[in-house]
C-alpha cells in the first residue's frame, strides 16, 4: 500500500519509515515535490494530526499518514504541548531547552512526549487515529547528540540517559513508535 507521509521533518520521516511493516511503501511530501503547507492551528495533537492528514489526502487524492507530537510538561500546565515546534521559533533547540530548564527551577520535572498518528484515505473516507506517549523527566543538563528537538533533555522512565543519548533505543519506546505501531497494526488488518 502506498502511503504519503505528511511531514517535512526528516527526523520524523526516518523514525516513521523504520516502523512501517513490509507491504507499506512510504513516500514523502518532498519526493512528491509538494511545497504547500497544511494549516496547523488546532489546540490538540489529535486536531492537528487529523487536519494535516485530511489536507494532504484531499490535495493528492492518496492515502496519507500524518503525525502531530510534542512535549507536555506537568509543572508548566502542559506547555509547550502543541506549541513545541513554535515555542521560541527561529531559536536553536539548545536555547529553547535552557529556557525551559530555567522555567522549571524548583518545580516538578515530570513530563511526557505525546504523538498522535492519523491516517486518511480520501477514496474510502476511512479515518484512523492512534496515540502514543512516553513518560519521563526533564533533565537539568542537556546531553547527547542523537535524535532531534527536545531529545537531549528528556529522560524516559526506567532509564538514566536522555533520548539524545539513547540513539536507536529511543525507537523501541518512543511516543512516535507507540502511536505508529498501533496505526500500522490497524492498517494491516484493513488491507
Ligand atoms: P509537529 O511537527 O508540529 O508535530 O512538531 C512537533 C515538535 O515537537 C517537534 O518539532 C519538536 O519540537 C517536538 N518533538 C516531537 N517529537 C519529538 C521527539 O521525538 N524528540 C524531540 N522533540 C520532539
Amino acid at each position: 500500500m502506498m502511503l504519503v507521509v505528511a511531514s517535512r521533518n526528516e527526523n520524523k520521516l526516518r523514525e516513521i519509515q523504520k516502523l512501517a511493516p513490509d507491504g507499506f511503501n512510504l513516500v514523502s511530501l518532498r519526493k512528491l515535490s509538494i511545497t504547500v503547507k497544511a494549516p496547523e492551528e488546532g489546540d490538540s495533537f489529535i486536531q492537528n494530526a487529523i487536519s494535516k492528514a485530511i489536507f494532504y489526502g484531499n490535495l493528492l487524492m492518496k492515502p496519507v499518514v500524518a503525525d502531530d507530537s510534542g512535549l507536555v510538561i506537568d509543572a508548566l500546565g502542559g506547555f509547550p504541548g502543541v506549541l513545541s515546534a513554535r515555542f521560541m521559533k527561529n531559536h536553536p533547540y539548545i536555547e529553547k531547552m535552557k529556557t525551559i530548564i530555567k522555567m522549571l527551577k524548583n518545580k516538578e520535572k515530570t513530563a511526557r512526549f505525546v504523538c498522535t498518528a492519523a491516517f486518511w484515505n480520501p477514496e474510502s473516507k476511512v479515518l484512523l487515529c492512534c496515540e502514543g506517549s512516553v513518560e519521563g523527566i526533564i533533565s537539568e543538563d542537556i546531553r547527547g547528540n542523537s535524535g532531534f528537538g527536545y531529545d537531549p533533555f528528556f529522560i524516559p522512565e526506567g532509564f538514566d540517559k536522555t533520548f539524545g543519548e539513547l540513539g536507536e533505543e529511543k525507537h523501541k519506546i518512543s511516543h512516535r513508535s507507540r502511536a505508529f505501531k498501533q496505526l500500522f497494526e490497524n492498517l494491516s488488518k484493513m488491507v
